[in-house]
Order: C-alpha cells, then structure tokens, then sequence
C-alpha cells in the first residue's frame, strides 16, 4: 500500500503560533489560566491544555479579577474585549495576525457606503468576531443559493472567513455579480488554507481513498472533506486513526492523507503508522490463507 500525505498537511502558522504562545503563559502565568472558548478545533489538544492547567472558558461567569485569559487564534469581536477588560483578566491575544487584518478590513468596510457580504459559517467563532466590528452593516453569506436570494444593491463589498472553500467563494462573487452595480471583491481565505486546499484536491485526483483527518468542528478541515468528496467519493473523515474502519482500506493499493490547520503532526504520523500496521496484518493474514 502507498500512502501519500498531503502537502503542507497539519498545524498552519496562526494555530502554531497561538499554541506557542498558551504553552509560553502557561509557563509563567502562576494563576487560573482559561483560553476564550476552544484554542483549536481539537479534542486531543484541548485535553493535553487541561492537564497543563489550561481551562476553557465560555462564559465571563467563569473568569475572576486576576484570571489570565488567551483569545484563540479565531479572534473576537470588540464587545468580548471590552468584557473581558472589565472583568480586570490579564489577556494575552493569540489572533492569527491575518484574521486582525481581516478585523481591520470589515472595520474600514463599516466607515463606508455599502452592505458587507461574508461568505462564511455564521456561528464559526471567527464569523462572530468579524460581525462586532461591521457596525451591523453585514450580512453572512453561506451558500451560492443564499446569495441569489438577496436584493438588488447599489453598492457591496465581499470578503471571505479565512478558511472558506475558494469555489463557494467564487460562486457567491459570481452571484453577487448580478445583484450589485459595484462590487469590491477581497479574497481573504489565507494563503494558509488555500495551499492546503490545492494539495487535497490534487491528491484526490491521485489515490483510491482519501483520509481526512482533523476535528469534526474544525471548519478548514470540513472544507477540505467537502473539496475532496466533490472529486473522491471514498473520501472519509476521521478525527483520529482509531476510527479507521477495514472498509475504508478494503481493496486500495493508494490512500491519501490530508490533516486540516488544527490536526497536530503527530495524529497525521499515527495515521501513517494504523494504516501501515493494517496494512501488513493483511498481508500476513493473505500470506497464511495461500501457504
Ligand atoms: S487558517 Fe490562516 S487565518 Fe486561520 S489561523 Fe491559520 S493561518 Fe491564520
């Protein structure tokens, strides 16, 4: 069996470096450690987190004066830091600098004419905290069908959650086209994503069965399972290597590994491991049945 890993698979740069930073205060904090809803979108992470003494907060009733907290890398609206501040917590901010500049963007957007489209998931974290800084001027946008829907407008802009699928995004833009006299288009799925996003699609083309492998709440790694099914139907998504079932490996010579933004490296290596060691049992188990 050939068992291809999808390029750029795992961790990107704002969920390692938000990482980086929580061990970092961990280290140094001495007192109630909480990270503002989940860091990332992983089970096994946020289990390790707590055994380091780093809770999940997900509601300012949990946090006292004192309490450090972390914003994960998805980043927050203006009215949670303000909540936050009032409750006299220590924040260390672990936004990913592209979603800041995405906050800035939809901030500026709010000053002019104009309705703001983000195509995104309107209860993704991310989503959330780019509403609190549109002055109620947007409008969240999830699917081709949705865009089609909305009124003639004179002016809009559109922008993107930094983990949406390029082809709905276009489809929306396309959509927009027709219902807006001008419209600014700004493409803000991070390069993070979009490269990762290629080497899925293009490894789908390649393999018998594709294995994506992240946390089901993940969004960049639901993107990555919807882009591969479009073109792999045994495309198939587990959070860890224990899900594997022998119908997903029965009668493939060429599987695919592809890990969302959130999947640590070591799950992928794991994955690689159960699919090998399943892979030599077979042979084992064929070799017997033919002596
Ligand atoms: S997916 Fe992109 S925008 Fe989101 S945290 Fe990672 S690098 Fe930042």
């Amino acid at each position: 069996m050939e068992i291809i890993v999808a390029r750029k698979s795992g961790f990107c740069y704002g969920v390692r470096r938000a990482l980086q930073l929580v061990r970092k205060t961990g280290k140094k904090a001495g007192r109630r450690i909480f990270s503002w809803g989940e860091i990332i979108h992983n089970p096994e992470v946020i289990q390790e987190l707590e055994q380091e003494g780093i809770r999940v907060a997900t509601s300012l009733s949990q946090l006292q004066a004192g309490d450090t907290v972390i914003i994960r890398s998805h980043g927050v609206s203006p009215a949670i830091y303000r909540a936050l501040r009032r409750k006299k917590v220590k924040l260390v901010d672990a936004t990913c600098p592209i979603v800041k500049k995405i906050q800035q963007l939809v901030d500026r957007l709010s000053r002019q004419a104009g309705e703001i489209i983000i195509v995104g998931n309107k209860n993704h974290p991310e989503i959330q905290g780019l509403l609190g800084y549109s002055r109620k001027k947007a409008l969240v946008v999830e699917s081709e069908e949705q865009a089609r829907t909305l009124p003639f407008r004179k002016k809009r802009a559109v922008l993107a959650q930094s983990t949406q699928d390029g082809q709905l995004f276009s489809q929306v833009v396309a959509a927009l086209v027709e219902k807006t006299a001008e419209l600014q288009v700004y493409n803000t799925i991070c390069q993070s994503t979009r490269v990762r996003q290629v080497a899925t699609a293009r490894l789908a083309g390649e393999v018998e069965a594709l294995l994506i492998i992240g946390g089901k709440n993940s969004s960049n790694t639901n993107k990555l399972y919807q882009i591969s099914r479009r073109l792999l139907p045994r495309t198939y998504f587990i959070e860890s290597p224990e899900e594997i079932t022998p119908d997903m490996l029965q009668g493939v010579n060429k599987i695919g590994l592809s890990g969302g933004a959130s999947t640590p490296p070591e799950v992928i290596k794991k994955t690689v491991a159960a699919i090998s060691h399943s892979f030599q049992q077979n042979s084992n188990q064929e070799k017997v049945t033919h002596d």
